[in-house]
């Protein structure tokens, strides 16, 4: 996880929407679409210091002041930058996200279930899927330019961390996002991606699941479905000790979820 200097690299995904992708793989990526009347920013980074690389180069696109600012999540890489853009910007989470952030901001929106915003010309669809990455995601599809900002349901060739989220609606959340015209997806992290990249991703926790369940209806213990899980045909996804969990780690929650239900 090295951490960087670098401003992240923009890219240009359609009519007035762009995806920031950090340098620094601790910070989360942004995505932002821009009007005159004002900028909606997805998730704005770990930091000030990541933040202010964002705004820099939101400001090289437009001047337009920062009215919105979405945080998929409550982990802190995803929205340690909010202060950069100040007071004036409502920030629109959950209500989990809020109750998880401190301090307060000034002007929070929560979304319970959906929220469609028309920003300029363009329409900015905004959901919560259940839990998943964490009891609290918010997920960000933008119909007019088929891209989406997954926050971290989603990390392009990489294995992701877990939270106290649950992994079969997550898989679910994925299935609905594949089923949307989508030609550009923002993952939390990583580099810019496609619908394939999700299916690969979707794929590797369906098949970590199945061996999950299975192991756990012969009784297997924890300890050994941790050595058990084989998915050698994702071993090219991130890992730790350079990023935040395994294979097994990730085996290791499902099994945990499961357990859970049956109290
Ligand atoms: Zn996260």
């Amino acid at each position: 996880m090295a951490s960087s200097v670098y401003a992240g690299q923009v890219h240009k995904l359609g009519p007035d929407l762009y995806a920031y992708i950090s340098s620094n793989d601790s910070s989360a990526n942004s995505t932002f679409l821009v009007s005159n009347a004002g900028i909606l920013v997805v998730d704005t980074g770990l930091n000030e210091v990541e933040g202010r690389k964002l705004r820099a180069e939101i400001r090289k696109i437009s001047a337009a002041p920062v009215r919105w600012i979405v945080n998929t999540h409550y982990h802190p890489d995803h929205r340690g930058g909010n202060s950069v853009f100040g007071q004036d910007a409502t920030v629109i989470s959950t209500l989990y996200t809020r109750d998880h952030v401190e301090p307060v901001y000034p002007q929070n929106l929560t979304v319970h279930s959906t929220l469609t915003l028309f920003l300029g010309a363009h329409r900015v669809e905004i959901y919560h899927p259940g839990p998943a990455h964490t009891m609290g995601d918010l997920v960000v599809y933008f119909p007019d330019q088929q891209t989406v900002a997954t926050g971290d349901l989603f990390l392009t060739n990489s294995c992701p961390a877990m939270d106290q989220g649950d992994m079969e609606n997550w898989i679910a959340a994925l299935e609905h996002i594949l089923a949307l015209p989508v030609q550009h997806v923002v993952p939390g992290h990583f580099e810019l991606a496609t619908k394939v990249d999700l299916g690969r991703f979707h794929d590797y926790l369906s098949e970590l699941g199945k061996q999950v369940r299975e192991m756990r209806a012969t009784g297997m213990p924890m300890k050994q479905v941790r050595k058990s899980i084989s998915l050698p045909q994702f071993s090219h996804f991130r890992q730790f000790p350079q990023y935040e969990a395994t294979f097994a780690d990730n085996a290791e929650t499902y099994y945990g979820q499961l357990l859970a239900r049956r109290k």
